[in-house]
């Protein structure tokens, strides 16, 4: 429990005043504003989503823009930020509004639409329409454990959120609970920081456990999950200014309909070790899988993949207008620009 919630509340929101960052979403919000900002920053941080929200703002600067666009469209305009249902939710969202006579005007109003989950809905109602509903993230997390100095072992994020959630509401300002949030977030982003916390430049040190107790850098206590290890080896074939790319169906779990560079294995190439060049190794995280990709270069003469249809012979001229995913689109840019000057 913290001591002086009135005191604690008046604290935080007039550092929040007086320090937050200026943002897009903030400087002249809007519920359309929120409700992308918040599915925007749902996986990604907020300096990689601020020029994808500027650009998407440009293109769809309303729900009903949004709602009336093409799929097609709209997953252009996410490519790079990854974990695509949030567009296609968030696309769904939109034409929910357009055709609808009622903005939701509740957290569970909000949670029964495509997308939104605990946090999002807590998020939008709150900051847009004022409803007093706390949210609780890894950052709010990290302030809440140490304020409180609590020595918890969570099993996972979700625990730690759960166990959180009933202080957070309790600190929550209900006269200004978007103010409050945003405040609790920001603290948690840019002050109380995982590695660094800056306690002697924090509006909270005087109600803050962890900071008297000494116990700061060992909180709070999140058992953190074993990454998988895959290891992919992809195959870079060119021929006449075109690159060979698969097509990802719409089975797929992840990144429907979008372009990859293909698995060696679906080239069914020999193992003629002249064919292969490792051109680059990448490595990258998501989720709870560490990947290791390693990328060749195969030569086009000799490639056997008759009756494949997810493999294209793509011209070098569409590459920028058809789908792919961040990572992809990157590498393949370094690769072909290391042709040009060679
Ligand atoms: S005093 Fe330090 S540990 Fe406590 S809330 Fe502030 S920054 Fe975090």
């Amino acid at each position: 429990m913290i001591n002086h919630p009135t005191a604690f509340r008046l604290a935080l929101l007039t550092w929040y005043q007086q320090n937050q960052r200026s943002l897009p979403w903030r400087t002249e919000p809007s519920l359309y504003k929120t409700v992308v900002s918040e599915f925007m920053l749902q996986q990604t941080q907020i300096k990689t989503a601020l020029p994808y929200f500027e650009r998407w703002m440009q293109r769809f600067p309303d729900f009903k823009t949004l709602a009336d666009a093409e799929s097609d469209v709209v997953l252009k305009h996410w490519e790079g930020l990854g974990y695509y249902n949030r567009a296609r939710n968030l696309h769904k969202v939109a034409q929910w509004m357009r055709d609808s006579e009622e903005v939701p005007d509740t957290v569970e109003a909000w949670k029964a639409l495509p997308g939104i989950g605990d946090y999002t809905a807590a998020a939008i109602a709150s900051i847009a329409q004022g409803i007093p509903s706390a949210v609780v993230d890894g950052n709010v997390v990290r302030v809440l454990a140490r304020l409180t100095n609590e020595q918890t072992a969570f099993a996972n994020n979700g625990k730690a959120v759960d166990f959180f959630k009933g202080l957070a509401n309790t600190l929550l300002d209900s006269e200004s609970p978007g103010d409050a949030n945003q405040a609790m977030m920001e603290l948690g982003a840019t002050v109380c920081t995982k590695g660094n916390p800056q306690c002697g430049l924090c509006p909270l040190q005087t109600f803050c456990q962890g900071f008297a107790q000494g116990s700061v850098a060992d909180l709070p206590k999140i058992q953190r999950a074993k990454r998988e290890k895959v290891k992919l080896n992809r195959g870079l074939a060119i021929q006449q200014k075109k690159i060979l790319l698969h097509k990802i169906g719409t089975e797929a779990k992840r990144l429907k309909g979008h372009y990859e560079i293909p698995n060696l294995e679906s080239l069914n190439l020999s193992e003629n070790s002249d064919r292969l060049e490792v051109v680059s190794i990448r490595r990258r995280a998501i989720s709870n899988q560490s990947i290791e990709e390693q990328l060749f270069r195969v030569s086009a003469e000799g490639l056997s993949f008759e009756g494949d249809e997810a493999l294209n012979w793509i011209d070098f001229s569409e590459i920028n207008s058809i789908l792919l995913s961040g990572p992809h689109r990157r590498w393949l840019k370094e690769y072909l620009q290391t042709l040009d000057n060679n």
